[in-house]
């Protein structure tokens, strides 16, 4: 495998970033999760604009470079992928000893790349089995500590939250994403996923303040408008969401994930689901191939 790392492509065991980068020292770096499918990134203006906003957060709105777009094709292309896991990822780079950051920002520039298999409709799931879900105790912190919508390196709070997993398993339940509650105890979205789940009919999913509006809830919900089913978003307990007809989570990678249970309690895919998991593949292909 090749990644491209500030401007250069490099074979993987090349690929490395100094102890000194700020991405690596307090996780002060954007990111974005992108797929591609037949060797294009799905989406990926949608991925840009989320990407120079996290940058806007963090104060280095010069940090993306303007060809990104070209690193993230060229790495695709020396590593024959079509169908692909893609990250970027931006630093704000080596800056020496001092947790203020310096205003110059030359930032580290990461581009890297997995396999993954087709998608749309003749595509195969990465996911082997519906999601088997849990609610934890560790919460999302407020939008006023940490803003909800940027997507940094700073993943502790989801790694906090999966950790309580482990603790939960056993032989025969082995919980594999969590759901998260804000501090005001709503269900807010999964370590890195968001909730959707459908009440006599009404697709349903937590509102924007404390979850990461991700890129894929924004299609599904514009597929399901488009289809006139009615769409809400609010503010739901963990009671709302374990008497739910049915329950799914998505993200980039997942697309649509059935929700098998929460806490124990069967939900299961159901018709909606499976509806709008078709309009997406169907998206995806029409698209994309
Ligand atoms: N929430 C969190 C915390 C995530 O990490 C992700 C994955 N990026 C999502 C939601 C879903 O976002 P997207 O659909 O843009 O992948």
């Amino acid at each position: 495998m090749q990644y491209h790392v500030n401007g250069e492509l490099v074979a993987r065991e090349n690929a490395t970033v100094s102890v000194d980068d700020r991405g690596f020292r307090y996780g002060d770096a954007a990111f974005e999760t992108c797929r591609a499918y037949g060797g294009e990134v799905y989406r990926w203006q949608r991925h840009a604009e989320r990407l120079q906003r996290t940058c806007e957060t963090l104060g280095m709105p010069d940090a993306v470079p303007d060809d990104l777009a070209l690193r993230v094709a060229e790495t695709l292309d020396a590593n024959d992928l079509e169908g692909a896991y893609v990250r970027t990822s931006i630093s704000r780079g080596v800056q020496l000893g001092k947790l203020t950051p310096d205003e110059d920002v030359d930032p580290t520039v990461v581009v890297y790349v997995r396999p993954l298999p087709r998608g749309g409709v003749d595509g195969e799931r990465v996911w082997d089995d519906p999601a088997v879900v849990q609610s934890v105790k560790t919460r999302r912190p407020p939008d006023a500590a940490l803003p909800a919508d940027a997507k940094t390196h700073n993943y502790l709070n989801g790694i906090l939250a999966r950790l309580e997993l482990r603790t939960a398993s056993s032989d025969t339940y082995q919980p594999d994403e969590a759901l998260i509650r804000d501090t005001d105890g709503y269900v807010a979205e999964g370590s890195t996923s968001n909730l959707f789940f459908v009440d006599d009919g009404v697709v349903k999913t937590p509102a924007e303040g404390s979850l990461l509006p991700g890129i894929t809830r924004e299609l599904v919900i514009e597929l399901a408008e488009s289809e006139e089913f009615p769409v809400e978003t609010g503010r739901y307990t963990l009671d709302n969401v374990r008497s739910a007809d049915e329950a799914f989570l998505t993200n980039t990678t997942w697309e649509l994930r059935p929700i098998e249970t929460v806490d124990g309690i069967e939900l299961g895919g159901g018709p909606m689901t499976s509806l709008l998991q078709r309009l997406y593949d169907e998206r995806v292909e029409t698209r994309c191939y």
